[in-house]
């Protein structure tokens, strides 16, 4: 058993502010090692449960939050950006399932520290019809590529995105939402211990064949909608895209990784515009 495990920082048990989450931010070398934690958790179950690789990518802002030497052992890790797949880099056909944690809710949703993507460029991300956050388009493309979410760990936001399109994933719920920027948390080590109970039961069902990869429909279309029109007025440059309202781009995608590709220079070219 492959494992690609995509990490993330606003869904780790403990996280539920920017001065956790910012690269600046007043709490955030505390909230790196949680998040570490809960890594080198879901790693420790997955061997436990006879995976035989790890493939860890730092999925957050800098994506340079994880700390080597704190690495489990066992694992490799994919560090540094701009990298071409982002929260996907690395991800391929080889591995027989993937991890998300430390996920966090959509844009627009319910969940602490919502947001797809970028916080600061997009206002909804639809995929056929469908408002989806990074839990739903970071699985769909895994799945595209023939490789089933098997655990995600998060808020219960998150993790309700991941279990209404992926059937049979693992949810570790590590805080439970009350507001954006706050949360009830059980403590740090028990949020591990469930990861850890959470990463092996996911590989071994998926050994089982009890997750299998889910069938991704083709053309994709994608609506995504900016928080300001002149991030459209921009993003409209790439081809194929269409502008259907003052804040919208619609582009339909042959596959799920074009519409990945698409959606990514979209948000570039709108993150570009900020002022
Ligand atoms: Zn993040």
């Amino acid at each position: 058993m492959r494992i690609y495990l995509s990490a993330d920082l606003e869904g780790i048990c403990g996280v539920v502010d920017v001065e956790h989450t910012r690269r600046d931010g007043r709490e955030h070398d505390r909230a790196r090692k949680w998040m570490i934690q809960e890594v080198n958790a879901a790693v420790e179950g997955a061997l436990r449960a006879g995976a035989e690789k790890i493939v860890v990518n730092d999925s957050h802002g800098t994506m340079r939050n994880l700390l080597p030497e704190e690495l489990h052992p066992e694992a490799e890790l994919i560090i540094g950006s701009p990298k071409p797949m982002s929260m996907l880099e690395g991800l391929s056909r080889d591995f027989d399932g993937t991890f998300f944690v430390g996920y966090h809710a959509r844009s627009g949703a319910f969940g602490v520290l919502s947001h797809t993507y970028s916080g600061r460029v997009v206002a909804d991300l639809k995929v056929n019809g469908r408002s989806i956050g990074e839990p739903g388009l970071n699985g769909l493309v895994s799945n595209f590529y023939g490789v089933p979410v098997a655990l995600i760990s998060g808020d219960q936001f998150a993790v309700g995105e991941a279990r209404d399109l992926f059937p049979g994933v693992v949810g570790v719920i590590t805080k439970e939402a009350i507001g954006r920027y706050v949360a009830k948390c059980p403590s740090p080590e028990k949020a591990r211990k469930m990861i850890e109970e959470g990463a092996f039961k996911a590989v071994n069902l998926l050994r089982s064949g009890d997750i299998k990869p889910i069938q991704v429909p083709s053309p994709i279309e994608i609506q995504l909608k900016f928080l300001n029109p002149g991030m459209a007025d921009l993003a409209q440059i790439l081809p194929g895209s269409e502008r259907i309202d003052p804040l919208t781009l619609r582009y339909v995608a042959k596959n799920m990784s074009e519409a990945y590709k698409a959606i990514r220079v979209m948000i570039y070219l709108g993150y570009s515009t900020l002022k």
